[in-house]
């Protein structure tokens, strides 16, 4: 296993730049068995070409933030042949965030506690914060950032649907330049992403505009420490409509149909009438956390009571 630890961003995108274009997006998975030496501190300078590139290796470069996701399934992975990019030698240029009349900047670097620990940012973007409290432990919300959540694809992650429901963008960076890609068409397939293998998360920005609602539900075995087996993250500003859907199909999406009966104006008398229309929108999935079934019914009761409170009268 190498690791290497760049010093500076540009260094990092060199490092990306000449790695091996074998790429995907994740650790390698159904190996048998691998090496277990210790992370090395730096790149060993054998791997670098005179121009300082990353000389080209078979194994992808794999970018390591706060490690809480790739270290869940380190004991099963292959060693040999496996390069992580450290970027924890970055936080002067990828962890801060920045708050402005119109948008807020979150740095690649940055993590659940820094948002949480910001009244600014708290009061700006209250699902973030509404989310951040639900991901792990304190633990893992001072290590977790909010790109590695983005970065690792999960359908069931708490970040990616708040920040989809604010209408949040990808910046990817790479030697080539900078690009921005709407997080609700970030995601191709399950953990399948647009990210090139040269490309890192630089930042996400989020628009600050008014907004009429604004809710997060994560419903789990238990209301701390749990992954999700349903949860939705509702937003409406002048932009229209977002209704995200987290750990109910392969990958977190928004719900286009529902946002448009909404954006129309229809009332729903039960929920298997928001079922209907949801139906359209998402293919529910079984899996170790909860069946299909539960997901939708769960999903369009959440969607149904939280209406049904905001047409009562106050
Ligand atoms: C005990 C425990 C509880 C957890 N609970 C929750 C929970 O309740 N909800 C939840 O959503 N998650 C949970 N997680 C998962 C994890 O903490 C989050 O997904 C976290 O946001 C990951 O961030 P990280 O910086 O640790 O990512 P890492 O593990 O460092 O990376 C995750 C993935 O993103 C990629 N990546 C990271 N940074 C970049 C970048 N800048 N550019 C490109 N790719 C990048 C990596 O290559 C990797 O594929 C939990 C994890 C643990 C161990």
């Amino acid at each position: 296993m190498r690791v290497l630890t760049p010093t500076t961003l540009d260094e990092a995108l060199e490092m990306l730049a000449g790695a091996s274009t074998g790429w995907h997006g994740r650790l390698p998975t159904g190996c048998t068995s691998g090496g277990t030496q210790e992370p090395r501190s730096e790149p060993r300078r054998s791997e670098l070409s005179p121009s300082g590139h990353v000389a080209p290796h078979a194994a992808p470069l794999i970018p390591i933030a706060g490690g809480t996701d790739l270290l869940v399934s380190w004991h099963q992975q292959p060693k040999d042949g496996m390069s992580l990019l450290d970027l924890s030698r970055l936080g002067s240029q990828l962890q801060p965030h920045r708050l402005t009349d119109t948008e807020l900047e979150l740095g690649a670097l940055t993590t659940y506690w820094d948002v949480t620990s910001s009244p600014e940012v708290a009061a700006a973007f209250p699902l973030l914060v509404e989310a951040a409290r639900l991901v792990g432990a304190v633990q893992i919300q001072m290590r977790g950032t909010w790109a590695g959540n983005i970065g690792n694809g999960s359908p069931a992650a708490d970040g990616v649907p708040v920040l989809m429901a604010y209408d949040a963008r990808v910046v990817l960076q790479s030697r080539a330049g900078q690009t921005e890609v709407p997080l609700d068409q970030y995601y191709t397939g399950y953990r399948q992403t647009v990210r090139r293998p040269d490309q890192l998360i630089v930042a996400i920005r989020v628009p600050r505009r008014p907004r009429e609602r604004e809710w997060f539900y994560k419903v789990g075995p238990r209301r701390a420490q749990a992954i999700s087996k349903v949860a939705v993250a509702v937003v409406k500003d002048a932009a229209g409509w977002r209704v995200v859907a987290s750990s109910v199909a392969p990958v977190v999406c928004r719900c286009r149909h529902f946002e448009q009966a909404l954006a129309d104006g229809r009332t729903f008398q039960t929920p298997a009438e928001i079922a209907q229309v949801l139906a359209a929108d998402i293919s529910p999935i079984d899996d170790i956390r909860s069946t299909a079934r539960y997901r939708a019914t769960v999903l369009s009761r959440l969607l149904y009571y939280w209406l049904q409170d905001r047409q009562a009268p106050q």
